[in-house]
């Protein structure tokens, strides 16, 4: 064993032109054995050369010597080994490349730069362990200048894989809850804009009320009095849809496996009244796939779709309900002839409230809760229509 170190410390010393020393059970508190100069006579080492040694050796962190020129590993410790996953045999000799990921002529200028500067430097490299997977250490480079003149790297290194996947978490749920208060913010804004206005009308009616009372015309006073309940109705639905697209996101029933047919023919049944007194022709495919979501709420979906195609309908109304595959994904859509929207408002359409024309008589809630219901089930939802030429709404659901 002695022997051993010995023999392994002497090659050390040979290449690295360095004083190595030889760590063994004997190496008392005071002196260790020197062996660069063994064949001129013994030497006896100061112990703060022993205890950097034993520093070296089982340090936490990684560290390993490279010569510069040849860009191979001349000495690694433990952690090092366990970081790399080469054993210490494979380590003797290993070429930097084979671990630091960056292209090997960056590497050379980057050595090439820490030898002519002498100046230390930190940075973050992407190592190859030996089994292929890949980590992320921070690395502090450094020369070692020896007696002969000859350079030595010295590199420690300190795997941050898991500090920076942790850090990246937290950049993207930071990223998340930003996204969601801006959003919070405008719904705000929206909600509170949108319930004033029926609030305005109301007081002005209830003033108009009381004028009324005071001249004792009650035909202008029960007048008003409708106005006042369509307010109220107004508000009350604004408040309903408002509530539900909180809602929405939050509450889920358990999603199941469901023909998408089934979803299509409840849909339809909701609504028998209003399809039959419209006179719209309304066409099934019937090729559906199964899909995995939350029945009431993709019914609801439809609901809204098949209601909206009604109300902006043109003449000789159609409504078409299909599904098309598109690449890797199964695309559902509700098509009609009507109206059509413009290009400019396919994004605002979806928005809570908005409505392209404001005489309609709607609140301008049904896209934007269709749209967080498609969301929740991870779906996406887009139109593909032009003013006058009809309104296709597209969106994706989980298969089953
Ligand atoms: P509600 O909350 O009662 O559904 P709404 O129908 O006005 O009210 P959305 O369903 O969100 O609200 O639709 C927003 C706007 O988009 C509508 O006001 C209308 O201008 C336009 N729109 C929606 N669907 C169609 C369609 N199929 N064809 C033409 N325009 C449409
Ligand atoms: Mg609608």
């Amino acid at each position: 064993m002695e022997l051993e170190c010995a023999e392994a410390s002497k090659r050390i010393s040979a290449e690295l032109d360095i004083p190595a020393i030889a760590l063994t059970d004997c190496a008392d508190d005071k002196n260790v054995r020197y062996n660069k100069e063994e064949d001129t006579g013994e030497r006896w080492l100061p112990v703060s050369e022993v205890k950097y040694r034993s520093l070296f050796q089982h340090a936490v962190d990684a560290i390993y010597l490279f010569d510069p020129k040849t860009k191979r590993v001349l000495d690694a410790n433990q952690a090092f080994l366990a970081l790399s996953g080469y054993t210490a045999a494979e380590v003797h000799n290993l070429r930097i490349y084979e671990f630091i990921t960056q292209d090997s002529d960056k590497i050379a200028t980057h050595v090439q730069q820490i030898v002519t500067s002498r100046a230390a430097t930190i940075g973050e490299q992407v190592w190859h362990r030996k089994d292929g997977t890949l980590i992320d250490v921070h690395t502090a480079v450094s020369i070692i200048k020896q007696d002969g003149g000859r350079a030595i790297g010295f590199v420690i290194a300190r795997d941050v894989t898991e500090r920076k996947r942790a850090e990246e978490e937290r950049e993207r749920l930071l990223k998340e809850f930003e996204a969601k208060n801006v959003e919070l913010d405008r719904f705000t804004h929206t909600v509170a804009h949108d319930l004033r206005s029926p609030l305005v009308t109301l007081q002005g009616f209830v003033n108009m009320l009381r004028e009324d009372l005071d001249q004792n015309e009650r035909e202008k006073a029960e007048n008003n009095l409708k106005y006042i309940e369509k307010a109220v109705t107004k508000l009350d639905k604004l408040l309903n849809d408002t509530l539900q697209l909180s809602r929405l996101g939050r509450v889920t029933n358990p999603a199941e496996d469901l023909p998408f047919g089934d979803i299509v023919e409840d849909a339809l049944e909701q609504i028998a009244e209003q399809i039959k007194s419209s006179g719209v022709e309304v066409s099934i495919a019937d090729n559906f796939p199964v899909v995995h979501v939350d029945q009431m709420q993709i019914a609801e979906v439809l609901v809204n779709l098949i209601v909206n195609s009604i109300t902006y309908r043109g003449s000789r109304p159609k409504i078409e309900i299909g599904s098309r595959v598109d690449g890797e994904e199964t695309v559902f859509f509700v098509r009609d002839n009507g109206i059509g929207i413009d290009r400019s408002q396919h994004e605002k359409v979806f928005e809570l409230f908005y409505r392209v024309d404001s005489k309609g008589e709607g609140t301008g809630a049904g896209l934007a809760i269709v749209k967080r219901i498609i969301e929740v089930h991870g779906g996406r939802i887009w139109l593909e229509s032009e003013k006058g030429k009809g309104c296709t709404v597209c969106f994706t659901l989980p298969i089953a």
